[in-house]
């Protein structure tokens, strides 16, 4: 049967990250929508989207405690842009949703407009080839700390953090044919 690895589908880039994760061997792919579709993960993703928006449906679909509860039972998490701002502990100018990584974020910071570009990263923690990614409107790191380790950074800004279980990337894999970071995360799960 294989991995379950779950991703978060309640707004956001969820098909592309389903459909990477169908591309790898030994991994079901489950959309998660419920508290209930929670349990028995081996792992779940935060995909990209809107952190306000994915933040205030997990609280309007009463998913906000179970997920809490999950993450700090141990289970992998990895967030991508805005699921890496929902993981920190520290957001500019916000108060956080998740606050389990050792990090600051900002968001939007490479500004709004503008702030979408692509950037070939070498992440020996996560790939052995260099990795193409997508950054769109995207956080970036400002600080980390604790147990939280920088994986990546782009022109002096940290824009990858593993941190145990959990991973954050600032920038969107899923919208990449490479899979090297689902299957880095699969084998963390
Ligand atoms: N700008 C979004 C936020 O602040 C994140 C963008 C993304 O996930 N692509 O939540």
């Amino acid at each position: 049967m294989g991995k379950r690895i779950g991703v978060l589908a309640l707004q956001g880039s969820v098909e592309e990250h389903l459909a990477a994760l169908a591309r790898l061997d030994g991994v079901a792919p489950v959309p998660v929508r419920t508290a209930r579709d929670l349990k028995r993960l081996d792992g779940l993703i935060l995909p990209g989207g809107e952190s306000t928006t994915i933040s205030l449906l997990l609280r309007i679909f009463e998913m906000a405690e179970p997920l809490t509860r999950r993450i700090a039972s141990g289970m992998p998490v990895w967030g991508t842009c805005a699921g890496m701002i929902l993981l920190a502990k520290e957001i500019d100018g916000e108060p956080p949703h998740y606050p389990f990584m050792d990090m600051r974020v900002r968001r939007n910071a490479y500004g709004r407009q503008l702030g979408s570009f692509h950037a070939t990263l070498s992440i020996p923690g996560l790939s052995a080839d260099p990795v193409a990614c997508v950054f769109i409107r995207a956080p970036w790191v400002e600080k980390v700390w604790g147990e939280a380790e920088i994986l990546a950074e782009v022109d002096g800004r940290i824009v990858a953090v593993r941190q145990g279980a959990l991973l954050a990337t600032a920038f969107h894999p899923e919208l990449t044919a490479d899979e090297a970071v689902h299957s880095a995360f699969v084998a963390m799960c």
